[in-house]
């Protein structure tokens, strides 16, 4: 008797969107990650898929990222896909800001059989829409506030970069703090003497940038020996609770770019945005009368270039926490987002719509220190209600 093989056709039936935690969706937002799933029939466990972005552009349709492939099991496969902040450059210049959006699908392949489109029609395709993405930066810790500030980020469930200071590392609990801040967070290098020695004694940025360094002991320390102190000083300390640490530069456990802030001034080298800012103004007594702010004393030109080449991108700040004015929460929040000081709140589509570029936020430790801490936590909870709005850390950044 002749044995009857049923030929049984392969075939990718259909395709859907969710987050990470599979939840369906057809909207999300640049810098998201987000999953892909596929069901097919006859395909065998193990079988490879070819997968596809596309970006629908009505006319033509542009291939997002490389071909992927995924494994079938049991006649599922799931793609993984981070969708890029450089990406949004493919929305279409001119369109409004509101519904600024691009639609994503995908296209199968299985052996050699033809593409198959997926979830490509309107109503299932993925809308990827700006974000807007906060970085919020700590400076010049380990000391007072800095647990304040650890332990509402952990309650917020928000990271965060903490650009720190060696000379000024000297709590008690500064092993515990910084274990928490290297397996949570961000680290950048903010020097070790922050222009200034002894401890306490006035930071001379005039002198720090163009004379040379910080006199500690008799001794000039350079800016670029400032910052290998700062990284030195660290390695040791993050060792003591990882002994398996070898990173180059002063980094937290899953960072992977080394970053640094100058003390005193709003320098940036980055690959997406390079600036220095003079540093210090003396001023100037003409006839009896003092005009403040007249004379540039110093740029840290020379200074963050060196830093830069040896290895650390340079952050500055788009905007400061103040700490001399005890600035309240609500008045950064409108300043950061350049609202008009009519309303306190705003739908996400207005808070796109006045500010779609990241926010470098600048602040201190120790401003949020006991009960001040309040306004931090307000600050974070008032814009995590809105849709669209994330906190991010510095080696994340994308302009
Ligand atoms: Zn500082």
């Amino acid at each position: 008797m002749e044995k009857i093989v049923i030929e049984r056709k392969p075939e990718i039936l259909r395709g859907y969107w969710t987050d990470t935690n599979n939840k369906l969706i057809w909207k999300t937002y640049f810098g998201q990650t987000v999953k892909f799933h596929i069901v097919t029939r006859n395909i065998a466990n193990g079988s490879i898929l070819k997968l596809q972005v596309y970006e629908n552009g009505g006319v033509k349709d542009t291939r997002i990222g490389s071909e992927k492939s995924v494994t079938v099991n049991e006649n599922k496969a799931i793609l993984d896909f981070y969708i890029r902040r450089d990406w949004e450059s493919l929305i279409q210049s001119g369109a409004d800001t509101f519904d600024a959006t691009i639609e994503l699908y995908v296209a199968a392949k299985y052996n050699d059989g033809n593409s198959v489109k997926l979830a490509n029609t309107k109503a299932t395709w993925l809308n990827v829409t700006l974000a807007i993405y906060i970085y919020l930066t700590f400076d010049d810790g380990i000391g007072l506030g800095t647990e304040d500030v650890l332990n509402i980020l952990q309650e917020t469930g928000v990271n965060a970069t903490f650009f720190l200071t060696g000379s000024n590392s000297t709590t008690d609990k500064r092993q515990e703090l910084l274990k928490r801040i290297y397996e949570n967070h961000a680290i950048g290098n903010h020097s070790y003497y922050h222009a200034s020695y002894p401890k306490g004694a006035r930071a001379d940025y005039g002198k720090y940038y163009k004379g040379g360094g910080v006199m500690v002991r008799g001794k000039l320390v350079s800016v670029i020996e400032d910052f290998k102190e700062n990284e030195k000083e660290f390695t040791l300390w993050i060792k003591e609770f990882d002994p398996t640490y070898s990173k180059l530069f002063m980094m937290a456990k899953n960072q992977t770019k080394a970053l640094a802030r100058l003390p005193g001034t709003n320098t940036w080298r980055t690959p997406q945005r390079s600036s220095t800012k003079i540093t210090h103004r003396k001023t100037i007594e003409l006839a009896g009368i003092n005009f403040p702010g007249e004379i540039p004393q110093a740029d840290s030109k020379e200074e963050a270039d060196e830093i830069n080449q040896y290895g650390y991108s340079i952050f500055g700040w788009d905007e400061e926490w103040k700490m001399s004015s005890s600035e309240s929460e609500s008045s950064v929040r409108r300043r950061l987002f350049s609202m008009p000081p009519v309303s306190t709140e705003f739908t996400p589509a207005q808070i796109v719509y006045w500010q779609t570029r990241p926010i470098v936020l600048l602040m201190h430790d120790r401003q949020f220190l006991g009960e001040r801490g309040g306004q931090l936590k307000t600050f974070i909870n008032t814009l995590k209600k809105n849709e669209g709005i994330f906190f991010d850390t510095l080696d994340n950044y994308v302009m």
